[in-house]
């Protein structure tokens, strides 16, 4: 597809949720790049399961561009589970202000972010190898470093929740980008929340979209409190027996 072709595109995908976004020439060149890399990576493993441009527009860089708005100036933030970096790198891409680290357990992916990041031009992001429940534990140096912790299609909210906020400083937000099942999942995790320290459970935003009727959920919460050191727990225990 020619770069005019996928400006249109994508133009179109942000018109019909009516995304108040405003792209320049750099963003789009940067999703173009972005587009056609991971269609051809993913021919040689496997980093989604969409694939076609049209469906990387619409399930990857707008559904990952829609929190932007939600995010503080110059906020450090953390991606955790970012598979083929996203959100992290749509989100990077319309806010060079952030600082985003995106955080994976699988290696392979991680070294796709990093390189593409590099190729381009993403400076702001840097990627890490690991999983959440031990780079958040007590003692790790990345516990409670970050701004805001923002995850997509990890995990249900009570077990995302205990890999997540031991990452936020306090004050922190936490943002699961969730679809409707979001309403059902926050009532679920509401004692998770709890027993993590975060005193204003779940708060559903729609940043930038203003169209109700296509527009996905998030849930935020902001941790005032200090996390237990207890938590996270090991992987089994938190799978076995969610807060
Ligand atoms: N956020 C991306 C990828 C979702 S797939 C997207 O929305 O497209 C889930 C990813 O989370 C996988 O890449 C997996 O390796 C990673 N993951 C799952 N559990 C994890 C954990 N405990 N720590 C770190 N990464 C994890």
């Amino acid at each position: 597809m020619e770069i005019n072709e996928f400006k249109e595109l994508t133009e179109a995908v942000f018109a019909a949720h009516k995304l108040k976004c405003e792209l320049t020439e750099q963003m789009f060149d940067i999703f173009y790049k972005m587009t056609e890399r991971l269609l051809s990576e993913n021919e040689k493993y496997n980093l989604t399961a969409i694939r076609t441009v049209g469906g990387v527009i619409e399930n990857h860089i707008f559904d990952s561009v829609l929190p932007a708005g939600g995010i503080p100036e110059g906020a450090r933030v953390l991606d955790v589970g970012s598979g083929g970096g996203f959100p992290a790198l749509p989100l990077a891409t319309v806010r060079p202000d952030l600082k985003i680290t995106a955080l994976d357990a699988t290696e392979k992916k991680v070294e796709y972010i990093r390189a593409t990041a590099e190729l381009l031009g993403l400076s702001n992001v840097t990627a890490v190898c690991g999983r959440a429940e031990e780079l958040s534990s007590d003692g790790s140096e990345m516990r409670e470093k970050f701004d805001v912790v923002i995850a997509r299609s990890v995990a249900s909210l009570a077990t995302l929740s205990e890999l997540c906020v031991p990452f936020l400083g306090v004050g922190g937000k936490f943002i699961a980008m969730k679809s409707e099942k979001a309403i059902h999942e926050a009532k679920e995790a509401e004692n998770a929340l709890y027993l993590l320290g975060c005193v204003q459970k779940c708060e559903i935003i729609k940043p930038y979209a203003v169209d109700p009727e296509t527009d996905k959920l998030f849930m935020v919460t902001v941790k005032r409190t200090k996390t237990p050191i207890k938590y996270p727990r090991k992987y089994a225990q938190i799978k076995k027996k969610p807060l």
